[in-house]
């Protein structure tokens, strides 16, 4: 029998939003924020992956296309995209780029110019310059271009292997999965220990 749905099963169309409104004001781009300290609290709180399980719009919105809409070869992904180093690699990689964007942001902040372009998949510099953010410092619009390339740029290689692979792929190597399941993975050793 089909499971009732609900409410976290349409968090899908969050993601769509967010996407559609960075578009039109890249300031909403800081909403993104939601999706980055969620998974950390619930894997910091109760140490578990419920918001991968549950509550993450990306993940859904993979599923959805991939899946129900059929736009996915539906072949097993490339073992190594699932081996620790690859994954532990990749997020290594993935925050680094992510300290290089806090510190642009932190230029600006300090005087430098705004530059008003989104850096796809950490090398496209896509000009972004429609946007009127004038009326924030400029330093807080820096951060909303970094970000929002953070988030375009993840979501631009989770539709790639979601073509290429099963849907979910992404999942297999998302930086913020293996950071969660590290964080429950430490937070289950030390709760152990505390026992023992
Ligand atoms: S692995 Fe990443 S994309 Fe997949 S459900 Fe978890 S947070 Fe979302």
């Amino acid at each position: 029998m089909p499971r009732h749905k609900e409410w976290y099963d349409y968090l899908w169309v969050f993601s769509v939003i967010y996407l559609s409104l960075g578009f039109f004001n890249i300031l909403f781009a800081w909403l993104g924020m939601i999706c980055f300290i969620t998974p950390l609290a619930i894997s910091v709180i109760r140490g578990n992956k419920a918001y991968c399980n549950k509550y993450c719009g990306r993940g859904q919105l993979f599923a959805l296309i991939g899946g129900r809409l059929g736009i996915s070869r539906k072949k097993a992904p490339p073992r190594f995209l699932a081996s620790k180093w690859f994954r532990y690699g990749f997020l290594t990689f993935f925050m680094t780029m992510f300290g290089f964007m806090l510190y642009s942001t932190y230029l600006v902040f300090a005087g430098a110019t705004l530059k008003k372009a989104v850096t796809l998949l950490w090398v496209f510099k896509l000009p972004w310059n429609w946007v009127d953010t004038s009326f924030v410092h400029p330093w807080i619009a820096q951060f909303a271009f970094g970000f929002y390339g953070v988030m375009l740029t993840s979501t631009v290689l989770g539709l790639i292997t979601m073509i290429l692979f099963k849907p979910r792929t992404w999942c297999v190597y998302c930086p913020m999965g293996t950071m969660t399941q590290a964080i429950c993975i430490l937070k289950h050793r030390n709760d152990k220990e505390r026992i023992m």
